[in-house]
């Protein structure tokens, strides 16, 4: 099964609704790379992440050390710092939306799913 956020990046950051429907999917999207990364033997501690949209620096800290932990695991190189963001400001809330795609899209490539 392939959770292709892309779909769902494009949005007005103080959209609060768009922000609920990708922080859904993002969510999904990470429990089915985590379940993947299991079902294909890759060793998993992290689980995970719940959106905590009330506190942006936590959750942006979390979905980070996730990515740490899924290029660590899967051997990738190159993951951008995706924990330095001011997503209030539009043109950084673009270029994050679309760096961080970009990295979900590289693990779903590296585990088949994309
Ligand atoms: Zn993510």
């Amino acid at each position: 099964m392939s959770l292709n956020i892309g779909a769902f990046i494009d949005f007005d950051p103080i959209d609060k609704d768009a922000w609920s429907q990708f922080n859904l999917i993002h969510m999904l999207a990470h429990q089915n790379e985590y379940q993947a990364m299991l079902d294909q033997g890759y060793p998993m501690s992290l689980h995970p992440l719940d959106h905590d949209l009330d506190d942006e620096d936590n959750w942006l800290g979390l979905n980070y050390t996730e990515h740490v932990s899924q290029y660590d695991v899967l051997g990738l190189s190159g993951l951008p710092d995706l924990s330095n963001v001011n997503l209030q400001d539009e043109s950084q809330f673009h270029d994050w939306m679309l760096l961080h795609y970009q990295v979900h899209l590289k693990v779903d490539q590296t585990l088949g799913l994309a």
